[in-house]
């Protein structure tokens, strides 16, 4: 199933997304007597499997709720979660092509990670799938993408062993990592670069793990203006979704709806001959197929 976060005549709702058409949750889990929250997608995502049921019913009965369908024309679409609890959480480095045109560019011996390598984007960050990224030139000459599959946390836990990770997954979602890597690099730590205002689009669903089934055969995919820039499979990955959830749950209590992002495989602009910044006007396309397209404009500010 496909879960959206909206806003319809100044109301937000969670819709389950089906053929250009949006059922809001809330006014049909109402009319069926739903005892779930489904108002929103971190209620839904707390609710756990009482929530899930109730979902699968809807959608089984969309169709004796015909007033609680809307046209998706009539719908403007928000990041998935539109205001997460916590920062994101980001694996940096985790596809080898994209460590290696890193190391390449510095003139420098490839050295792949042991460990996973993790930092945060700040909340504001997070955008909608089709929102403006703004661009500051007195901040960053070198905005860039970074397309990646996000991971939505269903059951929180600690400690989790890789071999329960997926039982701790709700779903899964569309990410562009975007990077001011001057400002990375000036500030010599990562969060910086990656925290800025509208950096962390999100989206345009998150599809559940059941509909997903393996999350390695998804393949992403990043255009600037029509021209591909980014193309791989998630199986290539250098640490897994059960070693990323292991790893970063060790000691630190994952909670319902947190969102973990997985990494970019290579082609970005800086690692490029010569580097390429984006630009005001650009239009960012980051899809991962079975779950849709992030559509994002560069605007400078
Ligand atoms: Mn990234």
């Amino acid at each position: 199933m496909r879960l959206v976060s909206c806003v319809h005549e100044g109301r937000m709702l969670t819709g389950l997304w089906r053929s250009g058409r949006v059922l809001d949750l809330g006014a049909a889990g109402r009319r069926a007597n739903e005892a779930a929250d489904l108002g929103s997608m971190l209620a839904i995502i707390r609710g756990g499997a009482a929530a899930l049921a109730a979902l699968n019913r809807l959608q089984e009965r969309g169709d004796d709720f015909p007033e609680a369908w809307i046209d998706a024309g009539q719908l403007q679409l928000l990041a998935p979660i539109p205001q997460p609890v916590r920062n994101v959480f980001c694996v940096g480095r985790n596809y080898a092509d994209h460590v290696r045109e890193g190391y390449a560019k510095g003139g420098q011996e490839t050295k792949l990670p042991s460990v996973p390598q993790f930092f945060t984007k700040a909340t504001r960050a997070v955008n909608a799938p089709h929102g403006d990224v703004r661009l500051d030139s007195r901040l960053t000459r070198l905005l860039d993408y970074e397309v990646e599959l996000a991971v939505i946390i269903g059951a929180g836990g600690r400690d989790i062993p890789a071999e329960q990770a997926y039982e701790h997954v709700f779903g899964y979602t569309v990410a562009n990592d975007f990077t001011a890597r001057d400002l990375q690099r000036r500030h010599e730590q990562w969060f910086k670069g990656k925290s800025l205002d509208t950096s962390c689009p999100l989206g345009p669903c998150i599809v559940d793990r059941a509909e997903i089934g393996d999350p390695g055969t998804l393949e992403l995919s990043l255009t600037v203006n029509g021209e591909p820039r980014q193309r791989a499979r998630v199986a290539q990955m250098i640490f897994d979704i059960p070693a990323i959830i292991a790893s970063l749950s060790a000691g630190l209590t994952l909670e319902p709806g947190d969102i973990i992002a997985t990494g970019t495989p290579s082609g970005v602009g800086y690692a490029m001959n010569p580097a390429r910044a984006l630009k005001g006007g650009d239009l960012v396309v980051s899809g991962i197929d079975r779950i849709g397209e992030l559509r994002n404009r560069i605007v400078e500010v």
